[in-house]
């Protein structure tokens, strides 16, 4: 963990920089909300910033303030890379291991601007010049807040900034019902509040949007649901062709895999998502009190994430990937059983 690098930050900041923020891979409120707030923060103090990210989000974030001018590397990946490379600075939000950048992984590797890295996953990896991890903050956004007003005072916060802040706490923390979510986070969610963020309507922007098309995608996952209550367990699964047929589009699945974990007696969700064009299975863990997806994910799945909620990935089948899973619970059996 460390704390808030503000010296080095006023350093790096210190002249109107040329700036580039990038979220991860497939990003997620907590990623483009702290991204998008960054920049229009730097963008006030005479920086010229853009956010950069290394492919397309989904519907239900598209109303973020500042959202429709983010660059998507897998449509203009000569933009994108050229953005990188001349950047006096490159923030990397809410990853930390460059593998998690996707297609502006290489660009990243080679810029020879500054890096800075503000995260709040577990273990993160040497790559920044300034490091700002703090894994037990609820979000990046908690982050990038303390960012901001340390650099700004709360006049900073905008009601644009306010919203995009709000936003990733708001999706990061299960609505702020997670342990990650403590009296400090809801104090800052206060705070943004205070400074314009409309609760009602980014609660209902982000969750009373849906379309009946996801709605049967998530029959399809409610079908595929297999509980094992001898370890506490609940899995389910979405194939391709559950995807066409229910007209998947991005972002349909979000938060399919909390469902396990309203079960009586579950405190381990894990959703396997086929993706025939990465040609893998994407695999979604959350848990509830002690249990460690995060080291789980990391172990079995080439993955990672948080100690309640990690992902991963699986280049096998669906069928094997799920007798593989089935086949490693026995190992766990004593911690998941205690932790019911
Ligand atoms: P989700 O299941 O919503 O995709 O991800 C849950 C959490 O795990 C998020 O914090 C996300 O950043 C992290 N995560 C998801 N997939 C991966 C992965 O493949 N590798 C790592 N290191 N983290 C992941
Ligand atoms: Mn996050």
């Amino acid at each position: 963990m460390s704390l808030l690098p503000l010296k080095e930050l006023q350093n790096a900041l210190n002249t109107p920089k040329k700036a580039v923020v990038i979220p991860h891979k497939n990003p997620d409120g907590d990623a483009l909300g702290s991204c998008l707030a960054l920049q229009q923060y730097l963008n006030t103090q005479q920086h010229d910033c853009t956010v950069v990210s290394p492919n397309d989000f989904p519907d239900f974030l598209k109303w973020l303030p500042g959202a429709d001018h983010i660059i998507i590397a897998e449509s203009d990946l000569d933009n994108a890379s050229s953005l990188i490379q001349s950047a006096d600075v490159v923030f990397t939000l809410d990853f930390n291991d460059l593998s998690r950048a996707g297609l502006l992984e290489h660009a990243l590797v080679e810029c020879e601007g500054e890096t800075i890295m503000i995260d709040h996953h577990i273990d993160p990896k040497a790559y920044a010049t300034i490091t700002y991890s703090d894994t037990v903050m609820s979000s990046t956004c908690e982050m990038v807040y303390n960012v901001i007003t340390q650099l700004g005072g709360s006049e900073a916060l905008t009601p644009a900034i306010s919203s995009c802040l709000y936003t990733g706490i708001m999706t990061d923390t299960g609505s702020f019902k997670y342990p990650s979510a403590t009296a400090t986070t809801l104090r800052v969610a206060a705070d943004l509040v205070d400074h314009g963020a409309d609760k009602t309507a980014i609660a209902q922007a982000l969750y009373d949007q849906g379309h009946l098309s996801r709605f049967k995608l998530m029959g399809r996952a409610i079908d595929s649901l297999e509980v094992i209550p001898s370890h506490a367990t609940a899995l389910m699964f979405i194939t391709e062709k559950d995807k066409s047929d229910c007209h998947f589009k991005k972002g349909d699945t979000e938060g399919f895999v909390n469902m396990g974990l309203q079960l009586r007696g579950i405190c381990f969700s894990v959703i396997f998502i086929e993706n025939a064009e990465d040609q893998m299975i994407k695999i979604s863990f959350r848990s509830s009190g002690d249990f460690d997806v995060n080291t789980f994910a990391r172990k079995h799945f080439n993955g990672g994430g948080h100690k309640n909620a990690a992902g991963g990935r699986s280049e096998q089948s669906l069928s094997e990937t799920l007798a593989y899973f089935r086949s490693l619970l026995p190992e766990y059996l004593s911690t998941l059983k205690s932790h019911q």
